[in-house]
């Protein structure tokens, strides 16, 4: 971190200038921020010249990495020369946009009929909110409105996404959850089974935990469940194996929609194009962004299977309008470099790549298992999360006051490896270019930091 910034050091007019997201604004202002300048690969280089393996993507979006795409650039740059704003809002449409929704429908886990783009996985998120009601008040169910997500899952930001969001960070005092959006079962086998509990028996308990709860609140009255393959933000959880089954047939049984949030999953991050694939998923809409242009442009997408677009097509056509639509969703810069993204990944076959490298990332992390305060490795592909923890045979987590998983965060970046510690968790979701050589360097930089942080507490 910058010492005592320079009062026109870029650091200093941050601090003076910026509300950091997801920052604590006393640390920011004690310690200034890291100013990252430029990156090559799975590195970047923060004003000091300091290198980084960039564990975590960015915000785990960054699949081709840090390096500048000369064919990227191009295709933003040729698309802002021919045609720099254009929409698909009453009746427009541009070739980006077109292209990109093809692609996309042609790559989807399951049969998706149309494609609604905007900028963000929130935004996303909040449309498919938006169409999930639209689509009951169609079919006649006004009552059929509520919604469901996990104890730990991650949707988004905005109030309806927030509130999707499970985790207490992203509703403490901002009046959130909004009422009809309900929570069940974190599937977290480690922490959620009880004494003995098989992953599957605990699989089981979850579905009938949302089975409970759907009849609780009455089947007529629940619209959809929204579930991440893999919840990422929450400390990157695997579900147990048979859970999505299971979830599934509660589902059917109660007609109530899947929403399969493919934010970070998408795209090859756990070894298949979508974690639907790995996980079974067969969702009635579908949501992706990040690596979707790599990060390189905002943009995001929502599919819909054709049984749900019906009943919205039939609705908007007899009021006139589908009313919704964001200025900047679908925009042709963003579009031609998604575009080009996935052809990317097609040409350099990165999923294929992904998933040969996953393996070996999952098995170098679990040799850190060893480690005196390393508690549970899990992960599937190339998402990961290493817990630690205060007493290991017990299970028992450090108190939050103590700080550890703060003090573990610092030693990382010290030791040259950006990721995130959420709760006790190193999340791991490096881009998918990275090599077996640099997932070697990135685990034993963070064994160094293990010990670091060992030495830090005692
Ligand atoms: N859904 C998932 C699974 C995410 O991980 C995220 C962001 O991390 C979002 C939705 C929200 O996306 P955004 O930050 O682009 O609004």
């Amino acid at each position: 971190m910058t010492q005592v910034p320079r009062p026109n050091s870029a650091a200093a007019r941050d601090v003076r200038s910026q509300l950091h997201p997801y920052t604590n604004p006393l640390a920011l202002e004690a310690d200034g921020p890291v100013i990252v300048t430029r990156g090559d690969g799975v590195w970047v280089e923060d004003e000091a010249g300091e290198r980084y393996i960039e564990g975590l993507a960015g915000l785990w979006c960054t699949a081709l990495g840090f390096s500048a795409e000369e064919r990227l650039a191009r295709a933003a740059y040729d698309q802002m020369r021919a045609l720099s704003f254009y929409h698909p809002f009453g009746q427009k449409a541009h070739v980006p946009g077109i292209d990109l929704a093809e692609k996309l429908l042609a790559m989807a886990p399951v049969p998706m009929s149309k494609v609604l783009f905007s900028t963000s996985g929130s935004e996303a998120n909040d449309t498919a909110i938006k169409l999930i009601r639209f689509y009951n008040n169609a079919l006649g169910r006004p009552e059929k409105k509520k919604i469901i997500s996990r104890i730990k899952g991650y949707h988004g930001v905005t109030l309806a996404t927030a509130s999707l969001t499970g985790l207490p960070n992203n509703h403490r005092d901002f009046d959130l959850p909004l009422p009809g959006i309900l929570h069940t079962t974190c599937p977290h086998h480690y922490h959620g089974a009880v004494e003995g509990e098989s992953p599957e028996a605990f699989a089981t308990r979850c579905a009938e935990d949302l089975d409970a709860l759907i009849e609780a609140e009455g089947p007529e009255t629940v619209a959809a469940f929204f579930a991440e393959p893999v919840m990422g933000a929450g400390g990157v959880l695997v579900p147990p194996p048979t859970y999505f089954e299971k979830i599934q047939a509660v589902l059917k049984k109660h007609d109530v929609l899947l929403v399969a949030d493919e934010v970070i999953c998408g795209f090859g991050r756990t070894g298949n194009v979508w974690g639907s694939q790995t996980f079974g998923l067969q969702p009635d809409l579908l949501t992706c962004a990040k690596q979707l242009s790599s990060g390189y442009m905002p943009v995001s997408a929502l599919m819909l299977s054709e049984a749900v677009y019906q009943p919205i097509r039939d609705n908007a056509g007899r009021i006139g309008i589908l009313g919704h639509g964001y200025t900047y969703g679908g925009h042709p810069v963003a579009c031609a470099v998604a575009n080009e993204v996935l052809t990317i990944y097609e040409e350099r076959e990165l999923f294929a790549h992904a998933a040969t490298v996953g393996p070996h990332m999952q098995a170098r992390l679990r040799t850190l298992a060893d480690h005196p305060l390393v508690d549970e490795v899990r992960g599937v592909g190339l998402i990961a999360g290493v817990e630690i923890a205060r007493d290991k045979a017990k299970r028992q987590p450090f108190e939050p006051a103590q700080g550890v998983g703060a003090a573990l965060g610092r030693h990382l970046h010290r030791r040259g490896v950006i990721t995130r510690v959420i709760g006790d968790t190193i999340a791991f979701s490096p881009p998918l270019i990275i090599t077996d050589e640099e997932v070697d360097a990135m685990v034993e930089r963070v064994a160094l930091a293990l010990d670091d942080t060992l030495a830090w507490c005692r």
